[in-house]
């Protein structure tokens, strides 16, 4: 192995960390050089890797007789070629040997560049009532199979065992799923499997209660947010892409849907389940001149108004009035902070984030009424925070939003898995999440499914 080599290794855990990376060698071992790798960018990622290996470096390093430390930032690595060019040159992934290891030391879930899988979002169903024109073809049925409920359930238990906190229901439109109310109930019955320093719980010493988040369209939140609340629900984020009823309509390709809409914000509400986020794909020439009113509806409606940019996940489709994906078509995070700086005299006021990992840059206006979030994973990818799996309506494991392949779940049950055989199959796929996506560059691939049919 040449020095190069590990330096470029290192300049990954970088990239992938969103952090620095401290060098250290051990010179007077000639045979032996001990890369400590420590990843400083957040609590979350504080890890920890180890990486001997044998002589032959090529490194003036080795000459010095004094323990040398350099010390990498991100800024002095970012962007890097090395990194596409990197996968194939690059010794194995950091972390994949201590997550071999995990697979029978209990250690909670993380993936090769020690992220730690805390989030999972799961799609109970395929099908949708709206046929949103930047997200779906157009026609109504279901691509994908669903499974009952209790195939669900035991996922996410197994899941939560290995470190699961967060669950977001999600589809296809989640609402339209039979079974959901008595899903959420299940899952308000599960508790953490770790401690935050992540040692693992016993059953004398139970976790906390999971948070249990939902995002619909809100087409039937009205009658459901009650009893979902009650069920045990925790938060809900329902997309709207406009506040204007006619383009509401004219993207929903749903006539009446804002009014229906707008009552399920209010029953949610009402039933506690507040503050309720809205999100808003903005599109450039489409809805983006939705910004100033969206802000104006987050003062007024006291709701979380997050928008999010256009990610290339839209189904193929020749309808007349579908909307893809151009780089052009997105409207990047600065373009929205300069419109709202410009829209109210004071200007907009950052939030700080509550978590390292949080993937919306959050803002207020002078007077603290209404709260924006901008998700921007295009023009600022936030990769190197991921704590995210997907599970999608017929029991595929998915990595990454971009994945070109899923990884069948439920196919290990069917066969006859144990819980214990579904838990080492999902450690193993989760050492190949994907560093990151790759939206914008030269060759980039769609990935295997579309927004619709992943979960969002
Ligand atoms: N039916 C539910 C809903 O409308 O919220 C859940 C599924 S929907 C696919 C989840 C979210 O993905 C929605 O907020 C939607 O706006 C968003 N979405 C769909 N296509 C997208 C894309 N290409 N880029 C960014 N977000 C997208």
């Amino acid at each position: 192995m040449t020095w190069g080599k590990i330096v470029q290794e290192l300049q990954l855990h970088a990239l992938m960390t969103d952090g620095c990376v401290e060098v250290e060698d051990t010179p007077e071992r000639h045979d032996l050089l001990l890369l400590k790798l420590t990843i400083l960018s957040s609590a979350r990622f504080t890890g920890f890797a180890q990486h001997q290996t044998k002589s032959g470096l090529e490194s003036s390093s080795q000459k010095g007789t004094s323990n040398r430390s350099r010390r990498v930032t991100i800024a002095s690595l970012l962007p890097s070629p090395i990194y596409r060019s990197a996968s194939a040159a690059l010794l194995e992934p950091p972390g994949a040997a201590a997550n071999a290891a995990n697979e029978t030391s209990g250690l909670r879930l993380r993936d090769s560049f020690g992220r730690a899988i805390t989030d999972l979002r799961i799609s109970v169903t395929d099908r949708c009532n709206y046929k949103c024109v930047y997200c779906r073809a157009g026609n109504e049925a279901a691509s994908y199979t669903e499974l009952p409920i209790a195939h669900y359930l035991r996922m996410v238990r197994v899941l939560v065992s290995l470190g699961i906190e967060k669950v977001r229901l999600t589809g296809g439109e989640p609402l339209l799923r039979s079974g959901l109310v008595e899903m959420v109930a299940e899952l308000a019955q599960m508790r953490t499997a770790y401690a935050a320093d992540g040692t693992r719980l016993d059953a004398r010493e139970p976790g906390q209660p999971l948070d249990i988040a939902l995002t619909t369209n809100g087409h039937l939140l009205e009658s459901l947010a009650a009893p979902l609340a009650a069920a045990g629900l925790n938060r809900v984020t329902v997309s709207m892409d406009a506040v204007d009823p006619e383009t509401f309509a004219r993207i929903t390709r749903v006539p009446g849907s804002f009014q229906r809409v707008l009552a399920g914000v209010h029953a949610a509400q009402a039933a506690g389940l507040g503050p309720v986020k809205i999100n808003c794909v903005l599109l450039r020439g489409f809805n983006d001149s939705q910004i100033e009113p969206f802000a104006e509806f987050s003062r007024r409606q006291a709701v979380v108004v997050r928008f999010i940019e256009f990610m290339p996940l839209e189904e193929p489709s020749a309808a007349e009035d579908a909307r893809t994906w151009r780089p052009e078509t997105v409207v990047p995070m600065d373009e929205i902070v300069a419109r709202l700086n410009a829209w109210r005299p004071s200007g907009l006021v950052e939030l700080p984030p509550r978590t390292a990992s949080e993937t919306a840059r959050r803002f207020t206006f002078a007077d603290g009424i209404g709260e924006i979030g901008i998700i921007a994973p295009v023009s600022r990818p936030f990769c190197g925070h991921c704590s995210r799996l997907r599970i999608t309506s017929d029991g595929a494991l998915r990595t990454c939003l971009f994945s070109h392949s899923d990884h069948d779940l439920y196919g290990q049950m069917r066969r006859g898995g144990t819980d214990e055989e579904l838990a080492a199959y999902i450690r193993r796929v989760v050492l190949r999440k994907e560093a990151r996506h790759h939206i914008g560059e030269p060759g980039f691939e769609k990935p295997s499914r579309n927004m619709v049919h992943i979960g969002g």
